[in-house]
């Protein structure tokens, strides 16, 4: 069988052209795919049986089934549960950021590359179950297909990607790197709008600058020195902070390109006026954004949110610290929007 997600819009044709079928028959099968988002062969109204036939007997189309779909009450994020060829269950979710000009809209895919994570951080709900396997290339692709699916209702189509959902990236490199190629071609969208987000796995960072891939690169951060991120994110154990800014420097000396730092805000942990100050001389001379992201509440959790007012007094210190800082807008807390949180209750 041949994954239809794993190939390019050419080599689909091609494969078409090999097994004797006009090159018009593989573009009215991209047709339905892309443009139209049918993915059942039997609904392609205007394919002949023998087509249909071959494509039934030769290609495997989605395999991912959607079995839960969670929306928060603004409509603005769309969870949504997936269940694997081998029963396995992933999460991915739709930011919608609805402007009043509707051209100017942006529709973000935070898409999983990994069934679980080997990383375990205590603050994250994919952690806590471990590493089960590796998501391929197709089974990351088709994620945009299904959000593409399901925003049709309004028009509307993904123009943003993060790597953000379950699983560390840079685990799966190269299923990571083929998946991001093929959805910058297959569904043009551009490598700037393509965030890939490590825990800081350095060999990734560095085969990114290398290839010089235009992606944006986010680093999971969450604390600016190592006794508190050895903590947050176990793998700085391995890839302490040193070597870490290191490559970032590395990353952008080759590049040129600014890095985003994701920055968890938790209440009484790492958002004292002295991390501030620690996070200015930790990233002194680097060209990056920092988003802060409030830490959502996994249930039992020691992490606490903090005040909205703690958090604006840290944005507002590390500002007059010279560093650009946000505060992410935050969506889907009424829907268990922290990654992972929506799988371990449905394994419950
Ligand atoms: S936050 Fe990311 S890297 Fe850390 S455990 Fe969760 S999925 Fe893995």
């Amino acid at each position: 069988m041949i994954s239809f997600f794993k190939l390019s819009k050419d080599d689909i044709i091609k494969k078409i052209v090999a097994a004797g079928f006009p090159a018009f028959r593989g573009k009215q099968l991209i047709d339905w795919v892309y443009n139209k988002n049918v993915f059942e062969i039997d609904s392609m109204t205007n394919l002949d049986k023998a087509f249909k036939e071959f494509l039934i007997n030769n290609i495997k189309l989605i395999n991912l089934e959607t079995i839960k779909l969670v929306e928060d009450e603004k409509g603005e994020t769309i969870k949504f549960l997936l269940l694997l060829g081998d029963r396995n269950t992933i999460e991915m979710v739709i930011m919608r950021y609805l402007d009043k000009d509707s051209s100017k809209n942006r529709n973000t895919l935070c898409l999983s590359s990994q069934v679980g994570c080997k990383v375990k951080c205590p603050f994250c709900a994919t952690g806590t179950s471990g590493l089960v396997r590796n998501l391929k290339a197709e089974e990351i692709v088709q994620q945009v297909s299904i959000a593409n699916s399901y925003l049709k209702q309004f028009n509307a189509q993904i123009n943003n990607i993060v790597f953000m959902g379950m699983g560390e990236p840079f685990y799966n490199k190269d299923e990571v790197l083929q998946a991001a190629s093929l959805i910058r071609e297959n569904y043009e969208i551009s490598s700037r709008k393509i965030a890939i987000s490590t825990s800081g796995i350095i060999e990734g960072i560095k085969e990114l600058a290398d290839k010089d891939l235009k992606y944006v690169l986010a680093i999971s951060l969450h604390a600016p020195t190592d006794r508190v991120r050895d903590y947050l994110v176990p793998i700085n154990k391995k890839y302490p902070l040193n070597q870490l800014i290191k490559a970032c420097r590395y990353y952008q000396q080759k590049t040129k390109k600014r890095i985003t730092f994701e920055y968890i805000m938790i209440d009484s942990m790492n958002i004292w006026p002295d991390d501030a100050r620690q996070l200015a001389n930790l990233l002194k001379g680097i060209d990056c954004h920092i988003n802060g992201i409030p830490v959502n509440s996994v249930s039992g959790s020691e992490f606490k949110r903090p005040k909205k007012k703690d958090m604006y007094e840290f944005k507002k210190l590390c500002e007059e610290y010279g560093l650009s800082f946000s505060i992410r807008e935050e969506k889907g807390t009424d829907i268990d929007g922290a990654c992972g949180q929506l799988r371990n209750k449905e394994r419950k």
